[in-house]
């Protein structure tokens, strides 16, 4: 056995094998895959290997559609036999709102680039003629999907790999893996050591288990899941076609033809267990393990499978399979670094690897050979889950997940299960004042303030939310609103070394003054965006990072893994230490210079600046920054403070008409003001040029890290442009295809309506021929095409005025 690799996989399942195979592909064949079994002995072998087109996730539509791509290919590649039908899917809509996802998902596949129609009834019979069609309004016709055998295709891209260098041993498993002095892994197996540059979790229901052999934790937990095969049916013995793949939110499942046989498989609703209770996870021992079947708790759904498709109740049946799937909370995959660890990368989690291993393993083997992939993966990135992802936490996002798999869900709909997990102080006050909160990172966060009572009745288009919506912005706008934003991530960054080190690493400039405020960006080595913050410097060696509240374990290790060993700082995480109270709007200053003896006047505290000062006695690092584009200041109080400074904030606003608004605000707000947010519009897909921010590279700054790449002068693909939208009852929010005629040149990447300057605006990634100002083309929203138009500044006051007032 080799004792070297630069990459050892553990695990040999659809995820391990696919990634072997695109790490080879992408030119790395020095690499081990270990399987404690035979390939395909996990979750693999027993999956019913469809691959739909069709998800609510934009870049995940992306991971499904290479896979479909990749599998039809195999066979010739390789001479493994690996089944692929293709016979397309057929999503049922059983109403209105199933039909307005189909026609978001019709969107993704005019970017992405993958076939789909919405077809209607008879075209629904003529697809499948044994279709009962009761509450069907119409379906979603996917031509590039199908199904495989899952071992064939696994096998294959393990061949694949073998073709290209890659090395693959089974029947040894892994038992411990351990950090070396300088920064390798020692994989420990059943038949030795091996010394590696990087390894990957792959082991699927196992991941768990291997994380914690390097002290990190993977947030998955493993699902039984039904399907069952029935005899032959004589129907299907005349027939030379296949009927497509069905998925149905009645059925709560998929059916399909197996052969000459029919196929449920049922995601129930009720009774959910998870695999191996009460433990959770297998043994080291189990090998194509299946549990026991449980019809009777799949029964009421299998019933409205049979209605769906009588002949399939003609029969009996002849095999149930009752396996294990991983699931992660948001059901989307673990897919990049594990957090707090060099060259410990995660590959696992994905309860659809059958139809997402091709994707996942291409865009993976990128990010970890050339430190970027071409799709955005923020929404993979395993740092997206932190501490607060507790068993409990994940057991319970998982069983809704599971219950929810063909629940279409509307934009905005909160789903309470796990929560709340991370709340302000100020959590409960808010909450009485009609606050509706969002979560991320596991914090509550507010969202809108329901002040009558009311729901929101959510929908694509503009709700019973609008106007509550308009109500937020214009306090914003004309008197004063506070907002808790305590979830932002938190570092204080100190010591000797602290400035060069944040020179180096950050693109922008550093602030030379103490008291000034700078926004930066940290980008990788081939130049695109990684992260994005602002940095205040509060001394001579002290400085106050803040960024996004989902970045936060990312962004602690892009900065704590950038650090020299001859640099010398500290890096203190102290996002639970301090809240956050923004306060905004044109009386802003005049409320609190009630609350304190501090200048608040442009002279003493200018825009851009930011200083440790009391407010209703309470010690505040205040920040004159605005990202809604208006006076005001955002107060770092301890967070044991953060009540008191609300209540007197209050008190004293109720003069000025002070008002509570949430993040749906911020987000119209913020596109008014043209600013771009992390991870929508800057992403790991692009470099700064791209993304349309020059003035945030100092070109004349001798390096800093990424700076050759942003400067190279190849053609750009893309950039992101700034545009005002003809939309009617419906913005865009993002995935939308932009087209011009008849072709596909971009995909809008945020929207919503601007309230202050009464338009509807979106930001778009195109080619560039159409960034200039001016330039003009559609935006398909909701299947409806709407005119648009670049602008070449933003749409709310363009010189700042609001906020150096
Ligand atoms: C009934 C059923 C139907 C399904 N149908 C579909 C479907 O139609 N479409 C779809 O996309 N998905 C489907 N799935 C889900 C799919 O099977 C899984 O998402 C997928 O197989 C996960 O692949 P993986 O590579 O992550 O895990 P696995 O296939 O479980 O591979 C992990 C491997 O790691 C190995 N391993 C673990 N620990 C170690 C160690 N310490 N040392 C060495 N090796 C180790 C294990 O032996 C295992 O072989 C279905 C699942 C079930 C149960």
């Amino acid at each position: 056995m080799k004792t070297n690799a630069r990459v050892v996989v553990v695990g040999g399942g659809m995820m391990g094998a696919s990634l072997l195979y695109h790490l080879a592909l992408e030119g790395c064949s020095d690499t081990l895959l270990i399987e404690k079994s035979e390939l395909t002995s996990g979750s693999t072998w027993h999956a019913a290997g469809q691959c739909p087109s069709i998800t609510g996730s934009y870049n995940l539509a992306k991971i499904h559609a290479y896979s479909n791509e990749l599998y039809p290919t195999l066979e010739a590649l390789t001479g493994q036999y690996v089944s692929w039908h293709p016979c397309g899917g057929l999503r049922l809509a059983n109403n209105q709102h199933e039909l307005d996802w189909l026609k978001r998902v019709y969107g993704y596949s005019k970017s992405i680039g993958f076939r789909m129609e919405i077809v209607g009834l008879d075209e629904i019979k003529r697809l499948n003629p044994f279709l009962t069609t009761d509450h069907v309004i119409a379906a979603a016709w996917t031509r590039d999907d199908g199904h495989g055998d899952p071992s064939g295709l696994c096998n294959a891209l393990a061949k694949a790999a073998r073709d290209l260098g890659a090395t693959v041993i089974r029947h040894n498993r892994v038992i411990d893996i351990r950090p070396r002095r300088n920064g390798e892994w020692d994989v420990v197996t059943e038949k030795g050591s091996i010394v590696a540059e990087m390894v990957v979790n792959a082991a699927g229901c196992y991941a768990r288990q291997v994380a914690a052999m390097v002290g990190a934790d993977a947030p998955i937990t493993n699902m039984q899941h039904h399907y069952v095969v029935t005899h032959p049916i004589p129907a299907f013995m005349e027939r030379s076609e296949e009927i497509p793949v069905m998925r149905d939110s009645y059925t709560s499942g998929y059916l399909r033809q197996e052969q000459k046989s029919g196929l449920m498989g049922i995601y129930e609703s009720a009774g959910l267990h998870e695999a191996w209770t009460p433990r959770g996870f297998p043994e080291w021992e189990s090998s194509n393990e299946l549990f026991p079947d449980d019809l009777d708790r799949i029964a009421p759904w299998l019933e409205r499978a049979i209605e769906r498709m009588p002949i399939f109740g003609e029969v009996g049946i002849r095999r149930v399979i009752n396996g294990a799937i991983p699931h992660t909370p948001d059901g989307a995959p673990l897919l990049g670094p594990a957090s707090g660890l060099r060259n410990f990368w995660m590959c696992c989690g994905t309860s659809f690897g059958i139809a997402q291993g091709g994707g996942c393993g291409k865009y993976l083997a990128q990010w970890m050979l050339h430190g970027d992939a071409e799709i955005n993966m923020a929404e993979f990135d395993p740092r997206r889950f932190g501490a607060f992802a507790d068993t409990a936490y994940v057991r319970d996002k998982v069983f809704q997940d599971y219950r929810l798999t063909f629940t279409t869900r509307r934009p905005g709909e909160e789903e309470m299960a796990g929560r709340p997990k991370k709340m302000s102080p100020l959590h409960d006050r808010l909450q009485a004042q009609g606050c509706v909160h969002t979560e991320t990172f596991g914090w509550e966060r507010p969202k809108w303030f329901s002040l009558d009572g009311r729901a929101e009745d959510h929908g694509y288009e503009r709700n019973n939310v609008f106007d509550v919506v308009r109500d937020e912005v214009a306090a914003v706008h004309e008197r004063v609103g506070v907002l808790d934003l305590t979830g932002f991530a938190k570092f204080d960054i100190s010591g000797a070394g602290a400035e060069a080190y944040l020179d180096r690493v950050c693109a922008n400039h550093v602030p030379r003054k103490v008291g000034g405020i700078a926004l930066v960006h940290l980008l990788s080595t081939g130049g695109r965006i990684q992260g994005e913050m602002t940095i205040t410097r509060l001394d001579d060696d002290k400085f106050y990072a803040l960024s996004a509240a989902a970045a936060e374990l990312r962004d602690q290790d892009l900065l704590t893994q950038s650090v020299s060993p001859d640099e010398a700082l500290r890096i203190e995480n102290v996002t639970e230490e301090r809240g956050v109270l923004v306060v905004s709007g044109p009386r802003s200053r005049e409320l609190l210079s009630r609350l304190t003896d501090a200048d608040l006047g442009n002279g003493a505290f200018p825009w851009l600046r930011g200083r440790e000062i009391r407010i209703a006695g309470q010690p505040v690092r205040a920040l004159r920054v605005s990202y809604v584009g208006e006076l005001g200041w955002e107060l770092h109080p301890p967070m044991a403070s953060l009540p008191a400074l609300y209540d007197a904030i209050w008190e004293a606003g109720r003069k000025y008409g002070i008002a509570n608004y949430g993040l749906y605000a911020v987000n119209t707000m913020r596109i008014e003001k043209g600013y771009k947010a992390w991870s929508t519009e800057l992403t790991n897909e692009l470099n700064m040029l791209e993304a349309d921010m020059p003035r945030f590279i100092p070109f004349d700054k001798p390096d800093f890290v990424g700076k050759a790449a942003t400067l190279d002068r190849a053609p750009r693909p893309l950039k992101i442009v700034y545009a005002e939208v003809a939309a009617t009852d419906t913005d865009a929010r993002g995935g939308e295809p932009v087209l011009a005629r008849d072709r596909c040149i971009g995909v809008t990447t945020s929207g919503a309506y601007g309230h202050r300057v009464e338009k509807s605006l979106a930001f778009a990634c195109v080619e560039p021929e159409f960034a200039v100002p001016g330039s003009r083309f559609d935006v398909l929203i909701q299947g409806e095409r709407r005119g648009a138009t670049v602008l070449g500044a933003p749409a709310f006051d363009p010189d700042n005025s609001r906020m150096r007032g």
